[in-house]
């Protein structure tokens, strides 16, 4: 069975970013088959079903490499609690603590996420967390593309950020490998390939360089990629000085942690030789612009990418707007290099793309050509913010919208169409999410009753 999308414009994010305009695109099974000229594409495909792409953008759909699904419970709450720059740091990502939830509850919270991805473009997600397996099932039922990222750690008595003593528990190391190699052995190849399982590290403050080591051998012997959260908080280099005597980059090049299927979030509070070690390492950096903002931090992307770091884009925590994360990361970028020119809209958008589908070894996803993976969206440009499209790519990442995506294919199934998610019970999954999210808050400020409750909470999720 073969689609055509016709007298659409298509913005294929090939090598030299070129835009078709009243062109379409044939899909055959999971694969691109055909882009060009309408009529030329339509008279190739004489029985496909035709789709109408009049006032249609088709483009690649987002890759988001670095999120926490289950972190939408703290929607509201977190972007305005963030850690300290300078001393005395406290550890933590907030002084108010996750709280925790059932594997229920973390099943209706990830859906959430899972949900709000799909609805903004998103068609590929690293998840980083604990005990994936516990929601993989419903995030395999979405459709969607993933790479679960295990995570370990064998610090206790602290959270990311602490520069006080490392208290070192092998034994939740140890706990954790076997998890990750669990976790491996029941996802990796699943839902017809669409899932895949990763290593993660938490953090180099909550790792030992022996488990690091562990991690590293792990990786390599289950032939998968690692993710770790690099230089994110001023606390963390903090701490690594204090554990290590060294910056938090330098550390994980000395235990041999940096190569090219290292996916490092974040790299905001780094200094410049890190920078160069990283590139060397052709190391993959998730450039997390949106929580990046929020946290008033950035990176230095520019100089990350020249070094030769493959730039990334992730969301991070509490929102999975793609849409948002991309144009945050052109604005970001921009003021802090106060140029108004670049990076370009199109250096952006391969950033959110193709480069994170190349990143998890998909070289034929994430862009729009024949024979590559008919992983795409469709936006709606019949939008008074969108009219009139001139230049496909600049208006849509200057302009547009999460919500003026429309329709989202993956392996060449339809998740989303008309507006209407087909993969998923929408009304079912916001409310699972809201029972969800308020017994949670409801528990942990009902245990915790020196906890400052935060000004504007809602009355529903308090005890
Ligand atoms: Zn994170």
């Amino acid at each position: 069975m073969t689609i055509v999308i016709h007298n659409a414009a298509i913005a294929t994010v090939d090598d030299r970013d070129t835009v078709q305009y009243g062109a379409a695109i044939a899909i055959t099974a999971d694969r691109i088959a055909t882009i060009g000229p309408s009529a030329e594409v339509l008279a190739r495909h004489p029985t496909a079903e035709r789709i109408d792409g009049t006032g249609k953008l088709v483009m690649p759909g987002f890759a988001n490499l670095h999120t926490h699904l289950t972190m939408t419970l703290a929607r509201g709450v977190f972007e305005d609690l963030s850690p300290p720059h300078r001393p005395p740091f406290s550890g933590g990502l907030s002084p108010i603590p996750l709280p925790d939830m059932t594997p229920d509850e973390r099943s209706a919270m990830a859906e959430l996420g899972a949900l709000e991805a799909l609805r903004c473009g998103t068609t590929l997600v690293l998840e980083d967390g604990n005990d994936l397996g516990e929601y993989a099932p419903a995030l395999a039922a979405t459709g969607l593309r993933f790479m679960l990222a295990e995570r370990a750690h064998d610090r206790t008595g602290a959270s990311i950020g602490d520069p006080a003593p490392f208290q070192l528990d092998r034994a939740l190391g140890q706990q954790h490998l076997r998890l990750i190699e669990d976790t491996y052995d029941k996802w990796n190849g699943r839902a017809g390939g669409r899932i895949r399982v990763a290593v993660s590290a938490w953090a180099p403050d909550m790792c030992s360089p022996e488990l690091l080591a562990d991690l590293a051998a792990l990786r390599r012997r289950l032939d998968t990629w690692a993710t770790i959260h690099c230089n994110q908080i001023w606390g963390e280099v903090a701490a690594v000085k204090a554990h290590r005597n060294r910056l938090p980059t330098e550390y994980l090049a000395d235990v041999g942690f940096l190569n090219d299927r290292l996916i490092c979030a974040h790299c905001r509070c780094m200094e410049p030789a890190e920078e160069k070690l990283l590139g060397e390492a052709r190391a993959i950096v998730s450039f997390n612009s949106a929580i990046a903002a929020r946290r008033g931090l950035s990176p230095r992307i520019d100089d990350l990418e020249r070094h030769g770091c493959t730039i990334v884009m992730g969301s991070d925590n509490m929102a999975e707007d793609m849409v948002e994360v991309l144009r945050t990361g052109l604005f970001m970028e921009r003021v802090r290099r106060a140029d108004g020119r670049q990076p370009s809209p199109e250096q952006a958008l391969r950033w959110a793309t193709r480069n994170g589908y190349r990143a998890l070894g998909l070289p034929d996803g994430g862009w729009l050509a024949p024979g590559n993976k008919a992983d795409l969206i469709l936006i709606d440009l019949e939008r008074a913010h969108l009219v009139p499209v001139l230049r496909a790519v600049s208006t849509f990442v200057h302009q547009a919208q999460g919500r003026d995506v429309e329709a989202v294919m993956v392996d060449g199934r339809w998740l989303m169409k008309d507006g209407k998610v087909l993969s998923m019970d929408e009304p079912a999954v916001l409310a699972r999410a809201k029972t969800a999210a308020n017994a949670a808050w409801a528990r942990l400020f009902g245990s915790r009753r020196d906890l400052t409750v935060p000004a504007g909470f809602t009355p529903d999720a308090l005890p």
